[in-house]
């Protein structure tokens, strides 16, 4: 059984394994709490935000 977290922001239960955002959900959460979000001098484009989180456990429709 995986553990699962709810996200402090969105309220949303996320995997707590191999999830890079915890306790987020998501990178835009993570970037919502720590004020970063709106700055947008930041680059998500690269894959490395793609190794590591399997999204079809995470289930982070709104990572778009
Ligand atoms: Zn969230």
């Amino acid at each position: 059984m995986s553990t699962k977290v709810k996200c402090p922001k969105c309220k949303k239960e996320v995997l707590w394994e191999n999830n890079k955002w915890r306790p987020f959900c998501s990178e835009r959460c993570k970037m919502i709490d720590l004020g970063t979000w709106a700055k947008e001098d930041y680059c998500i484009s690269d894959d490395s935000d793609h190794v590591t989180i399997d999204k079809g456990n995470l289930d982070q429709e709104d990572i778009v």
